[in-house]
């Protein structure tokens, strides 16, 4: 511990001052990123497990720099949310998306569902879903053009309002996957109530379903449960043709990792539509 000019205790080390300032530039940097635009969407696909068609995509942010590379979800989405910066770049985000699902479907393109992460901030506020709703009206796009991805934290602290706040976009026909399943908590209890159409095996059980017995039996139960609720399963994180080999064994219905196809631009999202739309 240093005393500072002006005579004050500095309790922070240089590192952790440093830790500080980078989070000050970050946010900074952020807010310039979202006003002005920069970060786009990135689309992976998911697929069929045993036809191989498309039947879905994954929106993931993707924050380009200017000098090369790009900032990860994994750091600004957790900043985007402490700041409320999530909602003006949620609002950009899916804007750009049903911009783009517009374009593809003037093409005559066939569009599977385009699923959107949303937050557990996000959910609580009912401008998001008006907005969404009037944006949707504006392209003259139906609500099953999205999934509405959630994590289950984001019923853990107030579940009998977040429940009502579900049932109810369930009721206009919003189609809601529940995302990283398993490995939050209380999420047998949780399941049965919620209006969920689809479940996301999470890349954790995933990655070692072809190596170990437990693991396996872990996600059997899974897609048994899901089965029984009349969800439809993904799992995530497909990085083998062995993990994708057992998960087809085990009856999973569609898959979604590196194996398969990369988080991707618009761009090469739409060759790929072309390709597959394509006789
Ligand atoms: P998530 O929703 O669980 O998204 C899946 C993550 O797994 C993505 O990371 C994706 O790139 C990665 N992934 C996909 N396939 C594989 C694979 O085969 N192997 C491995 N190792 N990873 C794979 P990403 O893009 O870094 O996103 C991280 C998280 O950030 C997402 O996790 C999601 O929670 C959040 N996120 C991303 N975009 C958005 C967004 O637009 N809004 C919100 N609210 N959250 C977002
Ligand atoms: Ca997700
Ligand atoms: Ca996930
Ligand atoms: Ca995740």
């Amino acid at each position: 511990v240093r005393k500072d000019p002006d005579g004050r205790f500095e309790f922070y080390s240089e590192e952790m001052s440093r830790a500080v300032l980078d989070a000050v530039a970050l946010e900074k940097d952020l807010k310039e990123a979202v006003h002005n635009g920069v970060i786009v969407p990135h689309y992976q696909p998911q697929f069929d497990t045993v036809s191989g068609s498309l039947r879905g995509m994954e929106v993931l942010a993707r924050w380009p720099l200017t000098q090369g590379g790009m900032v990860s979800p994994g750091r600004f989405i957790p900043l985007a949310e402490e700041t409320g910066l999530i909602h003006p770049l949620m609002e950009h985000l899916v804007e750009a998306v049903l911009g783009q699902v517009w374009r593809w479907r003037q093409e005559g393109l066939s569009v599977p569902p385009v699923a959107i992460n949303v937050s557990a901030h996000q959910i609580r506020r009912q401008g998001f879903f008006d907005w969404l709703f009037e944006r949707l009206a504006h392209y003259g796009l139906g609500i099953e053009v999205l999934t509405v991805e959630i994590t289950e934290s984001a019923f853990l602290l107030d579940f009998v309002h977040v429940r009502s706040i579900l049932d109810s976009l369930a009721e206009k026909g919003v189609r809601l996957s529940i995302d990283d399943f398993g490995t939050g908590y209380s999420s047998l209890s949780y399941l049965s109530q919620l209006p969920f159409r689809e479940l996301k095996i999470d890349r954790a059980f995933v990655s070692e379903v072809d190596l170990s017995r437990r693991q396996q039996a872990v996600v059997k139960g899974i897609i048994e449960l899901a089965r029984a609720l009349e969800l439809e399963v993904v799992a995530e994180g497909v990085e083998t043709e062995s993990q994708l080999s057992e998960l087809n064994a085990l009856g999973c219905d569609s898959v979604q990792g590196f194996y398969l196809g990369r988080p991707m631009d618009a761009a090469a999202l739409t060759d790929l539509l072309r390709a597959m739309t394509s006789p």
